[in-house]
């Protein structure tokens, strides 16, 4: 399986590249990337250096162009298309359906894979990206069972991509309205589920409050670790009872499935977190590197290998409040 490690800046993509990233995937400094982060993200001149770097030692780069197209902004996304092909990008990762046959008519030799953004979960859908737009791979939206995602591979030629390890979300990517509630912006164009004006720390004498858009969405105790605050991840009361309602702020780390994902049919293994820094990129892509080359080491045709327990230990140290999920992967109810 391919690894695909995130980069939000120069630094961080060389770090990707060099302990092992296959593909290193990162987005321009505007709104076409569904990662627009203040300070973050690269110029046309800076992801040009970036695609030598990773081409010069036999790495991919994708390049995110993965929010939908504004009323009015056809020009500025459609650049962004032709910015991706001029600097020599090994694939662009759309979700926009104007885009993805701008990409398929005027640059048919980039690769064209279907962001995560596009929610496609059925065989249907994916076929229908395939035929229509040439996509080779599809990114699959943070919801789906492992036996779905096989389900899905016995169906369609289209590859799968699914993230491996990281933050997670659980609404239609892109669509979430809990945020835009909050906050009155929409995560699709501000590149952040939580803008850091909408934010606000309290400390009160029930403890360290946070609120996003003036709503409480948690307290901590005073000991408590609190990490970046996410509506999705907050504490409610519900039916009497306060609990996180919606998601656990824990990161998926799918390290043990890694066997199953590969029977599955899974092309490759996404880590997600391109506003990480460089250090937990390179840390992060070292060990996720060393996995899957113990996993093809071990030929594993039935699925038995079991991951190096000191590396998903050190794995561990670098997840959200020191605590896991495997996510949807393993939902009961799915
Ligand atoms: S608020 Fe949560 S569910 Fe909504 S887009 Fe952000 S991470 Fe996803």
């Amino acid at each position: 399986m391919e690894l695909l490690s995130p980069a939000g800046n120069l630094t961080a993509l060389r770090a990707a590249v060099d302990n092992g990233a296959d593909t290193v995937y990162i987005g321009f400094r505007d709104a076409t990337n569904a990662r627009h982060f203040p300070g973050l993200n690269f110029t046309p001149q800076q992801a040009a250096k970036g695609v030598e770097y990773a081409h010069a030692r036999g790495a991919r780069v994708a390049v995110a162009i993965n929010s939908y197209v504004q009323a009015g902004g056809w020009a500025q996304w459609r650049e962004a298309v032709d910015g991706a092909a001029r600097i020599g990008a090994d694939a662009v990762i759309l979700a926009d359906l104007g885009l993805l046959d701008y990409a398929a008519q005027h640059h048919p030799e980039l690769a064209r894979h279907l962001s995560v953004q596009a929610s496609a979960t059925t065989p249907e859908a994916l076929n229908f990206y395939q035929r229509r737009y040439g996509v080779t791979r599809a990114v699959l939206p943070r919801v789906l069972s492992i036996q779905q995602v096989a389900a899905l591979a016995e169906e369609t030629d289209v590859e799968l991509e699914v993230f491996g390890f990281g933050s997670l979300c659980v609404m239609a990517e892109g669509r979430c309205l809990l945020s835009s509630y909050a906050t009155g912006e929409s995560p699709n164009t501000v590149g952040a589920c939580s803008p850091a004006w909408a934010v606000q720390w309290q400390e009160t004498e029930r403890g360290r409050e946070v609120h996003l858009g003036g709503i409480l969405i948690d307290r901590f105790a005073p000991e408590e670790p609190a990490g970046y605050p996410t509506i999705c991840k907050g504490r409610y009361e519900v039916e009497g009872r306060i609990e996180h309602a919606f998601e656990s702020p824990t990161s998926l780390e799918t390290a043990e499935l890694l066997p199953q994902l590969q029977r599955a049919g899974v092309q490759a293994i996404k880590i997600e977190g391109r506003q990480r820094s460089p250090a937990y990129v390179g840390t992060v892509t070292r060990i996720w590197r060393q996995l899957l080359d113990d996993l093809t080491a071990a030929g594993d045709e039935a699925g038995a290998h079991r991951p190096d327990p000191a590396r998903i230990a050190e794995l561990r140290e670098f997840c959200e409040g020191s605590t896991t999920t495997l996510g949807p992967y393993e939902r009961k109810w799915q």
